[in-house]
């Protein structure tokens, strides 16, 4: 099964990503686990990303479709996948597109979190609260004026990717702003339905 999940950030995403994972035995493939990686690993593309990464922008289209196109060819990937991050605009979605027509597969789902942003703000400070409290780092982009330049990102330039679904017929919409067991059932519900379907 390959699902797109799309929405901005603090959506609950990587939350649902990580049931889905657990459900159906398919590698969760976040291009901002990604890219921190290769920020902590201190690669070549690590070091290009950082700055952008921690002001709040978006890393180049070449760089985050060059790291895509590499994972999907990975074993693990093989049987599915769920894009969690990716595509964030349309020439992202586009090099997607070609790339999966490439392998002769397709999308079973692409599922859009509809949030309330003002919500997510909140959400968003809670996230950096908790992990403060446990002890643990705060990511940089959690910041709240870090995570606002994130939130402009994406209704700059990613806003636009679920309309290129919707113009296809393939978009989902998810109301993310119900609790996350009734967001997860909600998705299951939907997957259940595409699984072994074409
Ligand atoms: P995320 O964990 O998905 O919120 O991603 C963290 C950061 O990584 C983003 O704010 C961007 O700087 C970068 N990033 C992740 N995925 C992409 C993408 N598909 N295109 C461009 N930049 C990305």
């Amino acid at each position: 099964m390959r699902i797109i999940l799309l929405g901005p950030p603090g959506a609950g995403k990587g939350t649902q990503a990580a049931r889905i994972v657990e459900r159906y035995g398919i590698p969760q493939l976040s291009t901002g686990d990604m890219l921190r990686a290769a920020v902590a690993a201190e690669t070549p593309i690590g070091r290009r990303a950082k700055a952008v990464m921690e002001a709040g922008g978006l890393v180049s289209d070449d760089i985050v479709i060059g790291i895509v196109a590499e994972r999907i060819e990975a074993p693990d990937a093989q049987k599915g996948f769920i894009l969690d991050g990716f595509p964030r605009t349309v020439a992202q979605a586009e090099a997607l597109d070609r790339m999966l027509a490439d392998k002769g597969l397709k999308l079973d789902a692409v599922l859009a979190f509809v949030v309330d942003q003002d919500a997510l703000l909140g959400r968003i400070a809670n996230r950096a609260a908790e992990a403060k409290a446990r002890g643990e780092p705060v990511r940089k982009d959690d910041d709240p004026e870090v995570f606002k330049t994130r939130l402009a990102a994406y209704n700059r330039d990613t806003a636009v990717v679920a309309p290129y679904y919707k113009a296809r017929g393939q978009l989902i919409e998810i109301d993310g702003m119900r609790p996350i067991d009734e967001v997860t059932r909600a998705i299951f519900e939907v997957l259940e339905g595409r699984r072994g379907r074409g």
